[in-house]
């Protein structure tokens, strides 16, 4: 026969039938209603006729910690009060408590054993005492006294070493810095010990049940079982000084600034020793960008120029930023030039394509309005070009350009373009723009197994972009390729003055005239030396190559003797030789060439245009020879056989304005690009170092050789990437006990 013991004999508890020698409950739904109290009928015949019985969890907050392992036993009586206690028929325990607000049942774990043990809770049962195991012994009542209520804490305190591999492990992240003691910090006195552990009240947040928190001295690691929380010395140090919650310690609050913070005070209020390790390298600086001052915008250019007239029209009805007109203004300039302007300079030509972006923030800088102005006159003129789509691939790209071989890219959203120049199918975009930029005479691919044959390519670019799609979006291949450094980019940042709205007036309508009529010229004349397959040929006087000469000397020298050289190196390249298109569009867009424009033809009739193109070769050579002083004739350009060249000769006066431009404008901003492409960059070198350093870290740390084998980058780059890791507390960098540098990531804060 077996009877319920008096002190299980509680009405709330619930109680179910087993058969004999079994483990198993076998009426239905015994877990929630298929089970008795302790003096059913059902139950007592049952057990009269020799059967077993099991007790349900979580009825009257039963909970019974099931155990196989003496040193679970051992622990539990070290830090646990006294209570009804059972020998299980396999020999193992179950201890008998009362626990309100208990979760879940929870399984304990050993790395070789596997499962040890369980918290049986809601849903599960344990056979009773009385009962009969499969394997012939009985369950014994061991400790014969009344159940203890107990916390959820204590239980979690008292199977803390057979928790999860997953939490043991996150327990296990240890503060390597033996410089820092957490029983200096902790006074162990008014805590219990039980082996090589100390637990009890939390410190400094206490605690209920007088049984929240252990520390292992040997470990140099604490834990709060309220809050599930945990860590070393510092994380310690940072709650006592009230930096992060007891709760934040595991969510990892201890970076960055709180991180600095930590260390500071455990240096000199705990006497931490701070662990100097010897770097060559500096930590990768990030204020460099202050350095950067930025022009306020001035035109340099002539009162009647078209660039001049342009930006007026523009800043007379927008508070946009000057720059953009500008660019607008070179853009239109860049694109009537048609491919027919060409600057004859050893060891290649070039052609006056500019490509010219605009960054500003979204809606203040109003940068859409100098596109759609510049937009609205090149369409009206007759010249709005067909624009390729944001999304072609660099196949249906050529195929584009085999129907016009000139083409004007307004981008007003060029983030977005090269979002998707990212993406697979766009693959090759923007090395397949960086060829196309030189203007090829002669440009082929194969395209659906056909041979897509493109001629005279003439490419122009006008852009705009949000800076953030700039840091987004853009790479550092976008520089190593060339791609960026062909661009001019302008970004301005300074407050400007706001501009009210208006309506239009007869002058802005004048302007606007005056700029379409100009425009029609421009392009007239270059369509009339494209039917006589003749070009402007660019001559620099002797005076303006020299200037130029001598400015990029002085660059180069320049970059060479900064920081930012090596990067910089190639930007210039580029850079320098729009600074001679730039010179060239100048002469282009000059009074000069527009009067002689206007003597030579009645504009009252656009079909007049053509007349242009029956200029003979004499008047060319007069017609050009007028816009300069020098005294360059046509034996000065040689090789040219009988034909006579047109010629537009740039002069000390346009040179050194457009080296102005570049000097205080266009290459600051470059530097300012290439800063924000690298800044990015090294973001991401970071976070990647972080990441491995993470994945592969054992016990929370990560020895110096296997990283830096792992992040497989030049030992000077780590060594920076690991110091400024270190600085922004995302790093904590100490020294084990054989000398060895050792990292410890420091968790990132959740977002
Ligand atoms: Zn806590």
């Amino acid at each position: 026969m077996n009877k319920i013991p008096t002190n299980l004999q509680n009405m709330d508890f619930r109680f179910v039938l087993i058969n004999k020698n079994s483990k198993r409950p076998f009426e239905e739904n015994w877990q929630e209603t298929g089970n008795h109290k302790f003096n059913d009928k059902k139950l007592l015949d049952h057990l009269e006729n020799g059967g077993n019985y099991g007790l349900v969890g979580g009825f009257g907050n039963l909970i019974i910690i099931d155990c196989d392992k003496k040193a679970i036993e051992e622990r539990i009586e070290a830090i646990l009060p006294k209570t009804f206690k059972v020998r299980t028929g396999r020999g193992g325990a179950h201890y008998y408590y009362t626990c309100k607000d208990f979760k879940a049942p929870i399984r304990l774990t050993e790395t070789v054993a596997g499962d040890v043990g369980d918290v049986q809770w809601k849903g599960k049962q344990v056979v009773g005492p009385g009962s009969i195991h499969e394997n012939g012994n009985e369950y014994k009542v061991e400790t014969n006294t009344e159940l203890k209520e107990i916390t959820p804490e204590q239980i979690k305190l008292a199977i803390a070493p057979w928790l999860s591999a997953e939490k043991e492990k996150e327990d296990e992240i240890i503060q390597q810095d033996n410089s820092l003691q957490l029983i200096e910090l902790i006074d162990l006195t008014k805590l219990k010990r039980h082996k090589d552990e100390y637990y009890g009240n939390h410190p400094l947040h206490g605690s209920d049940s007088g049984m929240n928190f252990w520390v292992n001295p040997s470990k140099n690691c604490w834990h709060c079982f309220r809050h599930d929380s945990g860590g070393g010395p510092l994380a310690w140090i940072a709650i006592k000084e009230g930096i992060i919650d007891c709760a934040q310690s595991i969510t990892g609050a201890l970076r960055g600034e709180n991180y600095k913070k930590t260390v500071d005070l455990a240096i000199k209020k705990y006497g931490m020793k701070e662990v100097i390790i010897k770097f060559d390298a500096q930590p990768i600086k990030k204020d460099n960008i202050a350095k950067f001052e930025e022009w306020e915008f001035e035109n340099l250019l002539p009162e009647n120029h078209f660039i001049t007239k342009y930006m007026e029209k523009g800043q007379s009805l927008s508070d946009a930023y000057p720059e953009y007109f500008f660019m607008g203004a070179l853009n239109a300039l860049s694109m009537a030039a048609n491919r027919r302007i060409r600057i004859e300079l050893s060891p290649k030509a070039h052609y006056t394509n500019i490509w010219a972006i605009c960054v500003g923030k979204s809606t203040v800088s109003r940068k859409s309005t100098s596109i759609d102005m510049n937009r609205d006159i090149l369409t009206t003129a007759g010249y709005g070009r067909s624009i390729p789509a944001d999304d072609s691939t660099p196949e249906a790209f050529i195929d584009g350009l085999k129907q016009n071989a000139r083409q004007n890219m307004l981008k007003d959203e060029f983030g977005l373009f090269l979002a998707k120049a990212r993406l697979k199918y766009q693959t090759g975009i923007d090395s397949l723009l960086s060829t196309l930029y030189g203007c090829p005479d002669y440009y082929e691919r194969d395209l659906r197994k056909e041979k897509i044959k493109v001629e005279n390519v003439y490419l122009t670019l006008l852009g705009a972009m949000v800076p953030e799609q700039l840091s987004r979006h853009a790479s550092i291949d976008d520089i190593l390729s060339g791609f960026f450094p062909r661009i001019l980019f302008v970004c301005p940042e300074r407050s400007k003055k706001r501009k009210n709205l208006r309506h239009l007036t007869e002058v802005d309508e004048d302007l606007e005239v005056n700029l379409i009529v100009w425009i029609r010229k421009l392009f007239a004349l270059t369509e009339a030396l494209e039917e006589q397959d003749e070009y402007l040929h660019v001559i620099f006087t002797e005076e303006a190559l020299n200037i130029y000469n001598k400015w990029c000397e002085d660059w180069e020298q320049r970059i060479v003797e900064t920081e930012e050289g090596s990067e910089f190196s190639p930007f210039f390249g580029r850079q320098s030789i729009c600074a001679l298109k730039l010179a060239a569009l100048v002469c282009f867009g000059s009074e000069k060439i527009k009067k002689l424009l206007d003597e030579f033809s009645n504009f009252s009739n656009v079909s007049n245009l053509s007349r242009l193109s029956k200029i003979s070769k004499d008047n060319y050579y007069e017609f050009f020879e007028r816009t300069n002083s020098t005294n360059i004739t046509n034996k000065s350009f040689g090789g040219r056989g009988e034909r006579f060249p047109a010629l537009l000769i740039v002069g000390k006066g346009e040179l050194d304005l457009a080296l102005t431009y570049f000097d205080k404008m266009f290459l600051p901003y470059a530097k300012k690009v290439l800063y924000e492409v690298e800044s990015q960059q090294t973001d991401k070198e970071l976070d990647r170092i972080y990441r491995i350093a993470v994945k592969h870290s054992k016990r929370g740390c990560i020895e110096h050789s296997d990283l830096l084998r792992k992040a497989n980058i030049k030992s000077k780059e780590f060594s920076e990437c690991v110091k400024t890791l270190q600085e922004s507390g995302r790093f904590h960098i100490s020294i084990d006990g054989n000398n060895k540098t050792i990292y410890t990531p420091l968790k990132e804060i959740e977002n």
